[in-house]
């Protein structure tokens, strides 16, 4: 390109130094002759390229720009040259794709390449005779954008990976959460079948303990009747043994079926308001012979507490008279035993404190375990190890807690703390067990028992030899106990609850029903004694309640009331 001509300002029609202008365009561009030789070149190509103007003129494109010798993928050469070929041979522009073509840096600076990727365009200039004449090489250096968008690229590759690495996530999730429901499902019938065994399990000991009482009764029963009689010392002792231990398997099998009765959820609670007066002094009362006859001080600090607890009374009865008669039997000689009550607001704390021997932190945390006596079986005091295990959970089924606080040497503190109640709310304790005196003395001699056990009807008809006035009518089922009772009329029916034919409850209310035994008492006697079952029979006109196995004294005591009866005021 030869030299141009100088702007004039004077007159900007006049020719322009083309040169100047061409060198100084914002652009890199390079002017090729038709063999590739470079014949000029942009400012700012030589910039971008690191080249002088007079390093390159004159000289070949590929001598000037080789490829890269230490990239082996290097194909700047070939593909450029291929475009410059196409411009030649279509004589028309060509756009190229992104290259690589790397720059070498002049000797100076260590010779080596640097990287670059450039965006192409070739084009024709053609001459006044329609031949090319130029070839002009436009380059965008386009490496920031190139890498950024490798970087892009890169990124979304990554963003892919993580991707797929999320959705393989949430499929081995809900996989593994398919296996959770499988193995949440096999939990749930595991549990089921140990609930079901823990059922099964408390069932059986509820069954045999109703089956070892029948026996039982039948041991106690004729034991009681032997020590109606004179008998001699060694007798005597053998009969206690037979009695004192008939009675620790009774208190045994009462517990057990107490606890398995929790276990099973068929212990029935009728919930009330209970005035913490009332039960204290009942509960007392109940234990101060067995205090006195220890010798120990028993004091009630509640005879004020106008205080009610949510509680089943009969249960809060049972609960706290374990854990007085614990306090008497495992005190000092002389000691004292007391029971106090604090306010805790919406709770009230029943407290049992002994002057006994203390309880170890050992022994603390073996209390309230079946059968742990912590010791106390290799002494002389009675026990089955039952009683605070089972007043845990009556305590616990009533919605109130239990504890203990004790130091060695100095006593122990047993407490039940019940949610309180409201005090107005607090009904009148149940009536106490009334016996209703005959009417009719027309056959004051007959006593119906209705009864399928025949050793229970052998006791009873033991007991009643004592008192000759009296026939005992035995009736071995329901109906049966039903016809005898029209015909007879006897001054008194004994009940059992478990007939062959229909059930005790029945009889009673079909004696209750009928004109001809409306008026006969009716003393029920069953194992059954719970609170709820005792008023159910009461409401329905049982005249007494007795428990088996039979007190043969209470029983005595039940038919010598027909006598009194009878006799005139
Ligand atoms: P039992 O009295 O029939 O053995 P419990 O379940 O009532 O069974 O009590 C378990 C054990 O806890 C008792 O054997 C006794 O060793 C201990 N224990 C209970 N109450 C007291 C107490 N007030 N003082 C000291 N030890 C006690």
């Amino acid at each position: 390109m030869g030299s141009g001509v100088r702007v004039n300002m004077e007159n900007p029609l006049m020719p322009l130094d083309y040169q100047l202008l061409f060198e100084s365009i914002p652009g890199n561009y390079l002017v090729l002759a038709p063999d590739f030789t470079i014949v000029g070149a942009s400012d700012a190509y030589l910039a971008v390229t690191l080249t002088q103007r007079e390093q390159i003129i004159g000289r070949g494109l590929f001598e000037v720009f080789p490829d890269n010798p230490d990239d082996p993928t290097a194909e700047g050469v070939e593909k450029l040259s291929a475009s410059l070929h196409r411009v030649l041979a279509f004589r028309r522009p060509d756009a190229m794709a992104i290259q690589k073509y790397d720059i070498p840096l002049p000797e100076a600076e260590g010779g080596r390449f640097v990287e670059r990727y450039w965006s192409p365009v070739n084009a024709p200039v053609f001459g006044p005779d329609g031949k090319i004449r130029y070839l002009i090489h436009r380059v965008e250096d386009v490496t920031t954008q190139w890498r950024l968008e490798q970087l892009g690229a890169e990124q979304a590759r990554e963003l892919e990976r993580l991707n797929r690495a999320l959705e393989q996530r949430a499929l081995d999730l809900e996989a593994s959460n398919t296996e959770l429901q499988a193995s949440q499902h096999d939990l749930l019938v595991a549990k089921d079948a140990a609930e079901a065994a823990n059922r099964a399990k408390s069932e059986f000991l509820s069954r045999m303990s109703h089956e070892l009482r029948t026996p039982l009764n039948v041991i106690l029963g004729f034991g009681q009747i032997l020590q109606l009689d004179p008998m001699d010392p060694e007798q005597e002792e053998a009969v206690d043994h037979i009695l004192k231990a008939g009675r620790h398997l009774l208190d045994l099998i009462d517990e057990i079926l107490n606890i398995s009765r929790i276990e099973s959820g068929r212990l029935q609670l009728s919930m009330e308001p209970v005035h913490l007066n009332e039960v204290i002094t009942e509960v007392v009362e109940l234990v101060r012979p067995l205090a006195n006859q220890r010798g120990i001080t028993l004091h009630a600090e509640t005879a004020d507490w106008q205080v009610c607890v949510h509680a089943d009374r009969q249960r809060l009865k049972q609960v706290l008279l374990n854990l007085l008669s614990n306090g008497l039997k495992y005190n000092s000689e002389h000691g004292s035993l007391t029971v106090s009550c604090a306010d805790h607001g919406q709770t009230i704390r029943l407290l049992v404190t002994d002057t006994g021997p203390g309880i170890t932190r050992e022994g603390q945390s073996r209390l309230f375990k079946p059968f742990d006596r912590l010791g106390a079986e290799a002494t002389e005091v009675e026990g089955t190890g039952l009683g605070l295990s089972l007043s845990k959970r009556l305590t616990e089924a009533m919605g109130g807690t239990i504890g203990v606080q004790s130091r060695v040497g100095h006593g122990s503190t047993f407490w039940v703390e019940l949610p309180r109640a409201q005090v107005e709310s607090a009904p009148a304790p149940l009536p106490a067990v009334r016996i209703v005196r005959p009417t009719t003395k027309a056959s004051r001699h007959k006593v119906l028992y209705i009864e399928d056990n025949l050793a229970n009807i052998a006791v009873v008809e033991r007991v009643f030899a004592r008192r000759p006035h009296i026939e005992l009518i035995p009736a071995l089922q329901g109906q049966v106990g039903l016809d005898l009772a029209r015909e007879h009329r006897p001054a008194l029916i004994f009940l059992d609850l478990h007939l062959p034919d229909m059930p005790g409850f029945d009889v009673l209310q079909a004696l209750k029903e009928h004109p001809a035994t409306v008026a006969i008492p009716v003393v029920v006697a069953s194992a059954d004694a719970t609170p709820a079952q005792i008023s159910r029979l009461l409401a329905a006109g049982a005249a007494n309640y007795l428990t088996k196995p039979l007190d043969i004294r209470e029983l005595l005591a039940t038919v010598d009331e027909l006598d009194k009866a009878d006799d005139p005021q």
